[in-house]
């Protein structure tokens, strides 16, 4: 999964008043967009349409003092008088963020008004901003495989820093411009004295697997998003959904099958969890069976799919299912251990293999 960098290792303990050296990365955000180090080609190819642009956008070969982070700019690249804070350090190395008011005066797009947020010029394009740079975006960035996987954790999680800190320039009870503490990672609101800490919000995924006695195989629940949610993710995914205020994990991972796909579940047995930066979550992966007594000619539970959430609900053997195409997520690790038959129920769980073991089934199921 994303998070499972080692040997490297990303330590999130926030350092208050930190000063950064010319040599230390910066990560600069427009949005969801990041900027990235470029070879000079793709410069110049980005200056073409998005339409005519080639899709293999190379990174630059050039390395700073900071190795494993060289696709970063550093602070002294940055145009002078860059404010930038202290995030985290990696594998040693303090990272930075930068608020790019010096570039974004520079660049910004006539009319809009970007208030206080980090940048930026044209959202539409890889904008080019210093020499050598450009900003791209991160889902872009996994889909292209352009860094190795610590590295595109690292940026997720800067990402997810970084949307609080914006999210929260302003005092949600009293509209106060909001203030760093000068002690921990929290804003605080100078006029009401409210202190407002990094916030995650838990969601549960849910791999539903049945035993269908007709023809001896056991099936997994899986389903794809519709298009009216405004996912555009086109690969299998289990059921998933955000924990309610006053709402149990057990009893979220009940009603999101239920709402989703109409079946009962029991035997509910926890496996993992995994952040997931791109909407602040703490996502929780449950194993359940179905509990149905309605049944399909093949001897499947009956689903009845919630066509506003999702397009497609399936009952698949792990010979018919088809994993996602990385191996990032939580989901398509617990996909994958059903599909490499570690896991035919929730009674296979705890699971006897080591992370070193699961590792070895991406390599199989990825080469
Ligand atoms: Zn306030």
């Amino acid at each position: 999964m994303i998070q499972d960098i080692a040997p490297h290792f990303l330590d999130n303990h926030f350092e208050p008043g930190k000063e950064p050296s010319p040599d230390s990365p910066v990560v600069c955000f427009n949005g969801k967009d990041v900027l990235l180090r470029y070879d000079e080609k793709t410069a110049r190819e980005a200056a073409l349409t998005p339409e005519e642009r080639p899709v293999n956008f190379a990174l630059a070969e050039s390395h700073t003092p900071v190795g494993d982070l060289h696709f970063l700019p550093t602070y002294g690249e940055l145009p002078e008088g860059t404010n930038v804070r202290f995030l985290f350090t990696y594998d040693g190395v303090d990272v930075y963020r930068a608020k790019l008011s010096v570039l974004d005066r520079a660049h910004n797009e006539p009319g809009i008004d970007y208030g206080d947020a980090l940048v930026v010029a044209n959202k539409a394009q890889n904008t080019r901003v210093m020499d050598g740079f450009l900003f791209d975006s991160i889902k872009d960035i996994r889909q292209r495989v352009i860094l190795e996987k610590n590295q595109v954790f690292l940026l997720m999680t800067a990402l997810q820093l970084n949307n609080w800190y914006i999210d929260n320039r302003y005092c949600g009870r009293c509209a106060t411009p909001t203030v760093h503490s000068p002690r921990e990672r929290a804003l605080v609101c100078p006029e009401c004295h409210r202190t407002i800490y990094p916030r995650i919000l838990p969601a549960v995924i849910v791999a539903v697997t049945h035993y269908n006695a007709k023809e001896d195989k056991h099936k997994i629940l899986l389903t794809k998003y519709s298009p009216k949610t405004g996912h555009a993710f086109p690969y299998y995914a289990l059921v998933a959904g955000f924990t309610e205020i006053g709402e149990t994990l057990e009893g979220c991972v009940q009603r999101e099958v239920m709402e989703e796909t109409g079946i009962n579940i029991k035997n509910i047995r926890y496996y993992k969890s995994q952040p997931w930066a791109v909407v602040d979550d703490l996502l929780m992966g449950f194993y359940c069976e179905a509990d149905s007594e309605e049944l399909d000619e093949k001897g499947d539970p009956v689903i009845h799919l919630d066509e506003n959430e999702l397009r497609t609900g399936v009952w698949l053997t792990p010979d018919e299912m088809t994993l996602q195409p990385d191996a990032y997520s939580l989901t398509n690790e617990m996909m994958l251990l059903f599909k490499s038959e570690n896991i035919h129920s929730p009674a296979d769980l705890p699971l006897p293999l080591e992370r070193k073991d699961i590792e070895a089934l991406e390599r199989e199921y990825y080469k």
